[in-house]
């Protein structure tokens, strides 16, 4: 309630400096009800969150919750929680998401229910809303690149990609323009862009401060850059999806727009619910541009939003097929952690195995040249002697059989594992475990008589203090 109230008054204080000229904007071109579009920036942004296909089946109680009613397992929550000291939040079984963006799934549902075999580009994927969405909606078959070009902020997405568990969603470090020699490489490019974010004005009011006309000019010029650097990827008749949490047309529509009037793309439409309060935007001449998020007609924060299909061919690079050896030491030391399928086994640069469905082994062999991973697969972990060190993401993976020991832990335990502090338990038998919370695998510990040894990686540990 405390923290309401500070919400409220930090909030009333910057509602008075709410940008003039986006007002007028969204007032003149956009016909928006100025009084109830600022009266709904005087209430709280409402938390949401999207269960995970199979992980989320671990939370108990959700038929009191109202949906989010363009995501299938989505919800928003009465008040936001400390997600933090939830080991269900790090066991992967959710994650926390705006509702506007969650209508990325009707794109994908409506373009890609039953499509196998795509490759999939989330461009500007940091700290992975979009991706883990992406994730979820995918077959098998099919790979996810998540690319964020700012390292520190690359890390976040790696930890929150591992945790959702996808072995077929994997991370690249890259500047847009290094995926342009990817020729027609795509079925679809999602471009979440950086934006002046005028949408999140009511999560983030201090934002609305460091908002100008300057910074939007500035945030359109470099999307148009981007769009330009990452459209040669796309495949002929491939998708694009373009987003922003802007109102600012310059950023949204008119980026759309060029792209349509220089023949590169064409809108496609999205069946969107009269009742869901979404708002078509069109140009002058009636072309459908994309669809808009006000916070006073959607339950959700501002957003934008177009599809395309691309019409011009940028031509389609030649994929060798370079057969990689196997080595089969390897698999027989970890194999059994593992799914049943292929896979094949690569030691990265940290001196950890990495494991990936050889049903992607051309696709590895081709993006490696031009692209720099982070994560590829699953991380394993890497041989001491006889043993096996399985690797953290080992645990989170979908990948993951089971068939080891298990841990399970009540709440209390499992925050003190996550802490990397000694857990209140005897400790087990000698050997391995997987420190299991309601079922869900959330690390690795090593008992080792009278000792349990936490295998937490440093940078995973919670560091609040928990009561
Ligand atoms: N898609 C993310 C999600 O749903 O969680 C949010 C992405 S955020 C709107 C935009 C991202 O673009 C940021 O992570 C930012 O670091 C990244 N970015 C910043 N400058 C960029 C550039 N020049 N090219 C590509 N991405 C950039």
């Amino acid at each position: 309630m405390r923290e309401w109230v500070l919400w409220y008054l930090i909030n009333a204080l910057s509602m008075a400096a709410f940008p003039e000229p986006l007002l007028q904007e969204l007032k003149y071109d956009w016909g928006i009800d100025e009084a109830r579009f600022v009266e709904a920036h005087n209430v709280p942004a409402q938390v949401s969150v999207r269960y995970h296909r199979i992980k989320g089946g671990a939370i108990e109680a959700k038929d009191n919750l109202e949906r989010v009613k363009w995501c299938g397992g989505a919800y928003y929550l009465p008040e936001r929680p400390v997600f933090t000291l939830d080991p269900l939040y790090h066991a992967g079984a959710y994650y926390v998401q705006e509702a506007s963006s969650m209508f990325l799934a009707v794109i994908l549902e409506h373009l890609y229910k039953d499509a196998t075999g795509l490759k999939v580009l989330d461009l500007c994927a940091a700290p992975g809303g979009k991706s883990t969405l992406i994730a979820s909606c995918l077959s098998p078959d099919s790979l996810l690149i998540c690319n964020e070009v700012i390292k520190s902020r690359n890390a976040i997405l790696n930890e929150n990609i591992t945790r959702w568990g996808y072995s077929n969603a994997w991370v690249t470090c890259n500047d847009p323009k290094h995926f342009t020699a990817l020729s027609g490489y795509f079925d679809a490019i999602v471009v979440d862009a950086p934006c002046s974010g005028s949408g999140l004005f009511r999560k983030q009011p201090q934002a609305i401060n460091e908002w100008s006309t300057a910074n939007v000019e500035l945030c359109h010029q470099r999307q148009q850059r981007i769009l330009e650097d990452i459209l040669p990827a796309l495949k002929e008749e491939g998708t694009l999806i373009y987003s922003t949490c802007s109102y600012s047309k310059v950023e949204n529509e008119d980026r759309i727009e060029k792209l349509i009037k220089a023949g590169e793309v064409e809108p496609i439409a999205i069946p969107v619910s009269d009742e869901w309060g979404i708002v078509p935007s069109y140009s002058k001449d009636n072309v459908l541009l994309g669809y808009r998020f006000y916070p006073h007609l959607v339950k959700g924060e501002g957003f934008f939003i177009a599809v395309c299909k691309k019409i011009g061919s940028t031509g389609m690079l030649k994929e060798k097929r370079t057969l990689q050896k196997q080595d089969k030491a390897i698999e027989s030391q970890c194999g059994h952690f593992l799914k049943e399928g292929d896979y094949n086994f690569i030691r990265q640069h940290n001196e950890q195995y990495a494991a990936f469905s050889s049903h992607f082994e051309q696709a590895y062999n081709t993006l490696q040249k031009y692209l720099y991973f982070t994560k590829i697969g699953t991380e394993i972990g890497a041989p001491a002697g006889n043993e096996w060190i399985p690797a953290h993401s080992l645990a989170l993976s979908l990948d993951f059989k089971g068939g080891v020991s298990v841990l399970e832990v009540d709440r209390k335990n499992a925050l003190k594992f996550l802490k990397r502090e000694a857990m209140d338990i005897e400790s087990p038998a000698k050997g391995w475990y997987a420190v299991c919370y309601k079922g869900l695998p959330i690390g690795w510990v090593k008992a080792i008589g009278n000792r349990i040894n936490n295998y937490l990686p440093k940078h995973w540990r919670i560091r609040m203090e928990v009561e």
